[in-house]
């Protein structure tokens, strides 16, 4: 499936918010955005750089909708139909799509811990490291469910050894039971918006596909 590869560090600057998209990085005094917190060619002094307040309805929705996206590495076309799943869902329509993206199969590899970025994640599902109840998936957009097991093929990878070290110190999610040990974790409930840390106001997204 087609993904961005180009610059990353860029999409953090365009939204103005970290989106952790490339690992242990992301965590330290390196981020760019610890220097250069404005969008790429927005500087002091630009002549594109806009006035303050400015931005228009539209323009906030659009930025939230595409922060969503750029966080959790998921094209447009895919990105609209997990809005319709949704919708067709019962509950509130904004947590219900950030229930969906939270529970795909690259995000749930590196909210255990087994990877330092979602990018990473969606690595190692494509390379086969990854079973879901003791089958091979390769697939990163693969939702997983209440109960599904997830273990790591081959436990001593450099990356993933890193990556659970740094892991150990974080705080993991409580829908998630983890074993960083043993390379194995298991989804135990749906994930609340509340444990769901990531800075969006999704009701904008909402908005924006909704006229
Ligand atoms: Fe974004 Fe990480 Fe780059 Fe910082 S280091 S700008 S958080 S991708």
């Amino acid at each position: 499936m087609a993904r961005y590869t180009g610059p990353v560090c860029r999409k953090c600057r365009r939204e103005g918010l970290k989106l952790y998209l490339k690992g242990e990085k992301c965590f330290s005094a390196k981020c760019i955005l610890e220097k250069r917190n404005f969008a790429p060619g927005m500087g002091r002094g630009s002549r594109n750089a806009p006035a303050a307040g400015k931005i228009s309805e539209y323009g906030l929705q659009l930025r939230e909708k595409q922060k969503v996206r750029h966080m959790y590495g998921v094209l447009e076309k895919q990105f609209r139909k997990y809005f319709a799943t949704a919708v067709r869902q019962k509950g509130v329509t904004g947590e219900n799509l950030l229930r969906i993206l939270e529970r795909r199969l690259d995000n749930v590899v590196y909210r255990m811990g087994f990877a330092p970025s979602r990018r990473a994640a969606r690595q190692l599902v494509r390379h086969g490291h990854i079973r879901i109840n003791d089958r091979k998936v390769n697939i990163p957009s693969y939702i997983l469910r209440i109960g599904d097991r997830l273990t790591l093929k081959k436990k001593d990878l450099d990356l993933v050894k890193a990556s659970v070290e740094a892991a150990r110190k974080r705080s993991l999610p409580e829908w998630l039971k983890v074993d960083l040990d043993n390379r194995q974790g298991e989804v135990v409930s749906l994930p609340t918006r509340d444990s769901i840390e990531v800075p969006i106001k999704e009701n904008l997204i909402v908005e924006l596909y909704s006229k």
